[in-house]
Parts: structure tokens; C-alpha cells; sequence
């Protein structure tokens, strides 16, 4: 599961182009998409958050879609909700047996991030634990330590992991590499 909180931007792409090329890419591995913020309207247009879009997910959330009878992109809200989806978080680790947010086949992801309320959601993600892609590239490059302590040391200190990629495939397949990992370190 993937926690998308998006606004839009057009610094690399088009509007909401590389939102909707995320999601899609992210679905098709099996990732079910819960998607936030003003980005998640650009996926309602694209049509994701409907249950016609299940041909576009892998076939394990197919699957799931169809056994529910709900889309393989839920929209979750605003960007100012991301304390339910920390909520729902805590829920699925009680249900796993207490298992920690970052050992959780989760990830945080902000394909489009532009305004200060999305920066605060992806450090908020961070401090919880959560591989965290996020794009554009953020205004920070000259500040090594500070670069080093986001994209590295944070492992070791909250377990948290900030990715940054342009290219929606490669940023897909890093969010499912880590998936997969936690997956394979709960037997699941
Ligand atoms: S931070 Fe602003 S632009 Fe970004 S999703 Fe939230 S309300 Fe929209």
C-alpha cells in the first residue's frame, strides 16, 4: 500500500503528468494506491479512482478490486489528512501483531509535490518510518549534510528513507523493491 499526497507542479512535466504516470505504474505492480491531497483530483479525471480502471492493475489487486468491488486508487482526502492515514497505519500494524511502521510493505510517495504543506507531509513521513519518494527534485542539493542525513543516515534513526527520482518507472519499481522487502521480512 502506497500513500499518495500530491499537488501538482510543472517544473519536470506536465500538469499532473507524472502523478497520474506513478499511480499507473504503481498499480500495475499490485501496489494499491490511497491517494491524497490536490494531485488525487488529476487521478479521478484519469479515471483511476473508478472500478473500470481494475484492468489496469496487476493481477493480484484485480483480485482484490474485484472481490470488493472498489478501484485500485482510493481517494483518502486532502493533504491535511494524512493523520488518518497514520491512523490507518497503526491499524494494520496491530492487525500484523505490533508489527513497526518501518518494517510495514508500505511507502509514502509525492509525485508532485509543490507547496509547504506536502514538504511538511513528506518529513512527517520520514519521522514515521516511511520509505518516502518524493518529486521534483527539493531545493536542498546545497546542503550535503543535510542531503546525506535525508537520503541515509535517517534509516538509522527513525527508519524512514527519503528517494528522489524523475523517471515514474524507476520510481515505481524503487517503491516496490522496498515493498517487496518488507513483505519477504514478515513471511508475507
Ligand atoms: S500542499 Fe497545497 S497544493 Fe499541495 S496538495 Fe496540499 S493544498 Fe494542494
Amino acid at each position: 500500500m502506497v500513500g499518495l499526497v500530491s499537488c501538482t507542479t510543472l517544473r519536470d512535466h506536465g500538469q499532473d503528468v507524472h502523478t497520474v504516470k506513478v499511480a499507473e505504474e504503481l498499480i500495475k505492480r499490485d501496489i494499491l494506491v490511497l491517494s491524497l491531497g490536490c494531485g488525487n483530483a488529476a487521478l479521478q479525471v484519469a479515471g483511476l479512482c473508478s472500478p473500470e480502471a481494475v484492468h489496469k492493475a496487476g493481477p493480484g489487486l484485480q483480485e482484490v478490486c474485484k472481490a470488493l468491488g472498489t478501484p485500485p486508487v482510493l481517494s483518502f482526502g486532502t493533504c491535511t489528512d494524512t493523520g488518518r492515514l497514520a491512523d490507518l497505519i497503526c491499524m494494520v500494524s496491530e492487525a500484523l501483531g505490533g508489527v513497526p511502521v518501518p518494517d510495514l510493505p508500505m511507502a509514502a510517495c509525492a509525485p508532485e509535490y509543490m507547496e509547504q504543506k506536502a514538504t511538511i507531509d513528506a518529513i512527517f513521513a520520514l519521522a514515521f518510518g516511511l520509505y518516502t519518494y518524493v518529486n521534483p527534485v527539493p531545493p536542498v542539493t546545497g546542503a550535503p549534510n543535510l542531503v546525506k542525513l535525508l537520503t541515509e543516515d535517517i534509516r538509522g534513526i527513525t527508519g524512514g528513507l527519503l528517494n528522489v527520482e524523475r523517471d515514474a518507472v524507476k520510481a515505481a519499481e524503487g517503491i516496490h523493491q522496498h515493498i517487496e522487502a518488507k513483505r519477504k521480512g514478515l513471511g508475507l
